[in-house]
């Protein structure tokens, strides 16, 4: 396998990456180093990979890069590089959605038709969805995103569709669900709450705390992108879950559990954009995908934490 992966130096991809190439493959990873949250961590994301001959990293965003050069001999793509965070998406820095989500899928695309790459997989979201399907909630939902960022997700997934309908572009999108484990993005929930947990701060809580995430620990994020690129049907949509739903309330339980102190909270409205449930019916990924995620919540949260405690030693 000679690998593409976009988003590199963020959290799943990293994780993507080294994989990958432990699993004997060449991998060409691209990121912008956006500046969504500090490039020292992204950089420290990278450290694993920085000497290997089987890796090398090109620093530019999507469009402004050579992408009909970098696909060179590449065999798949893994295409992760996306600005994340659901409330920001709001206002002004939509465009920044549009930009990194939209209109890079379109170029990344487009510069794709024509060769021969075995499989494009897409990292999509839960955040399609939104808040009137039914739960578990399968792919074939009536998709109607209540953020912008889910908006722009659904946007790039829809133009994989569409290029492999009208050029035979072979993608794959993994729906991935609240995804979590050691360099987990420091704007999201996990990380917010063991780090105020260890410092003793006081942490904003969206809502009553009875909405529920299935939570998906990375390395089973990284086990059905690679089974993906093996054996994902081309125009395919799959949902990645945990199959660890529960309430904010309980994660908070969790947390004082594992770390001896309480998430000190302080309670507010819960924003426009947050979606009040998730959960994933993976039976389509279990069978095409023999996606099993095998990390229980007690015991992926427990790597995050060593984790955070180490990088902070
Ligand atoms: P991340 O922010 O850590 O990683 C994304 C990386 O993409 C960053 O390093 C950023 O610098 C890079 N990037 C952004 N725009 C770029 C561009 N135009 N060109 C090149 N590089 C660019 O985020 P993550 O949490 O690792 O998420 C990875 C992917 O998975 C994203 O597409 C995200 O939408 C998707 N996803 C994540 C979750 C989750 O829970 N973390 C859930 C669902 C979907």
């Amino acid at each position: 396998m000679k690998a593409l992966v976009t988003g590199t130096a963020g959290f799943i991809g990293s994780h993507l990456a080294e994989r990958l190439v432990k699993d004997g493959a060449t991998v060409i990873g691209i990121d912008s180093f956006a500046d969504f949250y500090p490039r020292a961590t992204k950089e420290r994301n990278l450290a694993g990979l920085r000497g290997s001959a089987a890796f090398s990293l090109v620093e530019s965003t999507l469009a402004d890069a050579r992408l009909s050069d970098l696909l060179e001999g590449v065999t798949h793509v893994f295409h992760l590089a996306a600005q994340a965070g659901v409330r920001k998406s709001w206002g002004q820095a939509f465009r920044v959605y549009t930009e990194n989500n939209v209109d890079a899928t379109q170029a990344l695309l487009e510069a794709c038709t024509g060769r021969p790459i075995e499989r494009l997989v897409y990292a999509s979201s839960s955040s399609v969805y939104g808040d009137s399907v039914e739960l578990p909630m399968r792919e074939d939902a009536r998709l109607q995103p209540v953020s912008p960022y889910g908006v722009t997700k659904l946007a790039a997934e829809q133009l994989c569709y569409l290029y492999n309908v009208s050029y035979a572009v072979p993608t794959v999108a993994l729906r991935f669900f609240t995804v979590y484990g050691p360099r987990q993005r420091p704007d999201m929930g996990f990380s917010r709450f063991l780090r105020a947990a260890a410092r003793g701060e006081t942490v904003t809580q969206f809502g009553d705390g009875r909405q529920t995430r299935d939570f998906t620990y990375v390395a089973d994020v990284v086990a059905a992108m690679v089974a993906a690129a093996a054996h994902g049907r081309p125009g395919g949509v799959y949902n990645i879950g945990g199959g660890s739903r529960v309430e904010l309330l309980a994660v908070f339980d969790l947390i004082r559990n594992l770390t001896g102190q309480p998430v000190r909270v302080e309670q507010t409205a819960a924003r426009p954009g947050d979606m009040r449930d998730t959960y994933a019916d993976t039976t389509r990924a279990k069978v095409d995908l023999a996606f099993a995620p095998d990390t229980t919540l007690e015991q992926g949260l427990r790597a995050q934490y060593e984790w955070m405690a180490a990088e902070h030693d």
